[in-house]
């Protein structure tokens, strides 16, 4: 009998029976970057397991021999994220030309760092019903469809939709709103057609990497989910998070999930934000995204019982609002890097190299809106800016001291 193939049946043996006792287990092991447990399995994690078969193959004297050595692969993706796409009338009225509306514009001066993500995530905090149905501000919000195009122009894939003002006017403005989402090619969460639509896990894959995105609101301003309609809006409650987080972990390799959520204005998260993000951290989300206090709240890893260190952002501020005061119109762009590592069976995730570009809402006289990175900002608009990039740069990384802030 040929020796190598000998060699390979016992190898194979030894497989089945790891495999037996570890029931195809995969390793999902998320850890901040720059440590010298990069590429090895945290410290916390649980009892030690059997090796896995590539790893007995590795202690092979001669592994030249081995056929079925597994060799080790890397993917890379490039996550981005933004804060609040929340449409008043003086920023709509803006945008109107003699055709209808264009937002594109605003969007041009951080259109570059949108664009160079794989996967780019924005929070559309007002719907955008379209015209049809009258467009409106504060209190109970609608804007112009185009607000979808201008997204999609500016390197967006994924839009939030569960937040406090997507039941404003109803129904129908939710349906619009999905159904621009939907023409134009864009991942929407967090709200939904019907219960099948619901139920269909928003996944999308890049560079050998499948992600799934949920996406939860705290409330809705007082404004009650029609009965037997509440798929329209994911509303935040733990249990039903756990299991949603669990079920698309088993569906996809990176969990990213957004929650509207904490109160309005704060700076720093509060205790139910922190008690809602390690839930979704624990069930197996390796991404948490926070917004809706409008102003920026920091981020920190959550290290989880399994030995995970899930990335979360309590709050990413307005993107493009029209807001007094300059902390209002301070948000900015989280850039992560998601590294999966495939040796055999074994696969881990890690989430690498934050980086965060903080944003500026320039404008003048409630007109000429545009985003642009803070760093940039003249002091015209924004006296001692540097100042302030100084500041939230402080304020962002004080619990994540390795968040970088790209010089440009
Ligand atoms: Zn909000």
């Amino acid at each position: 009998m040929n020796p190598y193939r000998k060699r390979s049946s016992l190898l194979f043996v030894i497989a089945i029976v790891w495999l037996a006792i570890t029931g195809c287990k995969q390793h999902q092991a998320v850890q901040p970057p720059q440590t010298a447990e990069d590429s090895r399995p945290p410290s916390a994690s649980p009892a030690p397991e059997p090796p896995p078969p590539g790893k007995q193959q590795d202690a092979d004297p001669s592994p030249s021999s081995n056929p079925a050595a597994p060799e080790e692969k890397s993917f890379k993706v490039k996550l981005s994220a933004v804060g609040d796409v929340l449409i008043h009338s003086s920023v709509y009225k803006d945008a109107q030309t003699p055709e209808g509306y264009d937002f594109k514009p605003m969007f041009e001066p951080v259109k570059r760092y949108i664009e160079d993500a794989d996967i780019a995530l924005a929070n559309q905090e007002s719907m955008i019903g379209g015209e049809e149905l009258g467009l409106s501000d504060y209190p109970r919000f609608n804007g112009p469809a185009e607000v979808g195009d201008a997204l999609k122009d500016a390197g967006f894939d994924v839009v939030n939709l569960a937040n406090n003002h997507t039941l404003d006017r109803g129904e129908q403005a939710v349906l619009n709103t999905i159904r621009r989402y939907k023409d134009l090619g864009m991942v929407y969460t967090g709200a939904y057609m019907s219960d099948d639509d619901r139920r269909q896990l928003r996944t999308l894959d890049k560079n050998g990497i499948s992600f799934a995105f949920l996406s939860y609101t705290y409330g809705t301003n007082g404004i009650p989910v029609p009965e037997g309609k509440e798929y329209l809006l994911n509303i935040i409650d733990l249990p039903k998070i756990r299991k949603e987080v669990a079920e698309a972990r088993k569906q996809a390799d990176v969990v990213v999930v957004s929650f509207h959520f904490g109160q309005e204005y704060a700076d720093m998260p509060n205790d139910e934000q922190k008690e809602v993000a390690r839930a979704a951290a624990e069930a197996g989300a390796a991404v948490v995204i926070g917004h809706h206090p409008h102003v920026l709240q920091p981020a920190e890893w959550i290290g989880t019982a399994d030995g995970r260190q899930a990335f979360v952002v309590y709050s990413l501020g307005n993107f493009i609002a029209a807001q007094e005061g300059d902390r209002k119109r301070i948000g900015g762009i989280i850039q992560l890097e998601v590294e999966k590592t495939v040796k055999g069976d074994d696969i881990r995730i890690q989430v690498k190299r934050p980086s965060f570009i903080p944003t500026w809402i320039h404008r003048v006289n409630w007109r000429k809106y545009k985003v642009e990175p803070l760093r940039t900002v003249e002091e015209s608009q924004l006296p001692h800016a540097g100042a302030a990039w100084r500041e939230i740069a402080d304020h962002m990384k004080q619990w994540m001291p390795e968040l970088d802030f790209p010089a440009s």
